[in-house]
């Protein structure tokens, strides 16, 4: 196995509705958390890859679509994005945990970096044969269960603490194919004094058509040109310099 030089990132199964439901829908959320992990790592300059399978029909499609997806290269390190499920619905924690199967050294290491930014229970690093993006695949690969659907106590550990896990697993993985990294990228967003929208059509119009290609890029998690004329100034600018400070 040669080093792997890039994170490649996937969400489980293939849309919204078409992984475990219970208190959230799995893929819309785990979509959350591993799109920001992808921003991170680019924001950071780690080179990292996002995909989302959006044809596949039911889950034997998805399973073979991902497989020949990540069989497309040797290069990367492959990261799933899952949460797990059991009924019924309950206010207990239950916790995350890291399946591999070769990577039992790392799975260990973000277990432990979801659970010490969370607060999650750590149900650590499971070794599994049946999964096939861990078996099928050439290149090392992980798969993330961030939490449990029906736990009402983990999808509220997981929502107050997302940028903060999404940031340690980030620098995890960056570690493994050697990009550490120190300095943790300013949340986008913050509360700006201006209330006044002062940007005339031809800036609303380019500002529209620059924030749409930054979402696109992945440089945003969300699409914020449909808003702009929402937006304070204080808000355009606070997103501009986001921006620009992770092209510095
Ligand atoms: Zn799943």
């Amino acid at each position: 196995m040669t080093q792997p030089v890039e994170i490649e990132i996937h969400v489980g199964h293939y849309g919204d509705g078409t992984g475990a439901r219970g208190y959230v829908d799995e893929v819309q959320y785990a979509r959350k958390f591993m799109k920001r992990i992808y921003e991170i790592l680019i924001a950071n300059k780690v080179p990292a890859t996002y995909y989302e399978d959006k044809i596949s029909k039911n889950q034997t499609q998805n399973i073979n679509h991902l497989v020949a997806y990540h069989n497309q290269d040797r290069n990367g390190l492959i990261v799933s994005g899952h949460l797990n499920s059991t009924s019924p619905l309950t206010e207990r924690p239950i916790g995350g945990e890291v399946l591999y199967s070769t990577q039992n050294e790392l799975a260990k290491n973000v277990a432990k970096a979801l659970s010490d930014a969370s607060g999650l229970i750590n149900r650590g690093a499971k070794y599994r044969n049946d999964i096939g993006v861990l078996t099928k695949t050439y290149e090392p690969s992980i798969l993330i269960e961030f939490g449990f659907v029906n736990s009402k106590k983990d999808i509220e550990l997981l929502d107050q603490n997302l940028e903060k896990i999404c940031q340690a697993i980030a620098k995890v993985l960056a570690a493994v194919i050697g990009h550490p990294f120190s300095t943790p990228v300013k949340e986008e967003g913050n509360k700006v004094e201006t209330t006044k929208n002062t940007l005339d059509a031809t800036g609303k119009a380019e500002a529209k058509k620059l924030f749409g290609k930054l979402y696109e890029k992945g440089v945003f998690s969300e699409d914020h040109s449909d808003k702009i004329e929402q937006y304070s100034d204080g808000k355009i600018l606070s997103l501009l310099i986001a921006f620009l400070s992770r092209t510095v």
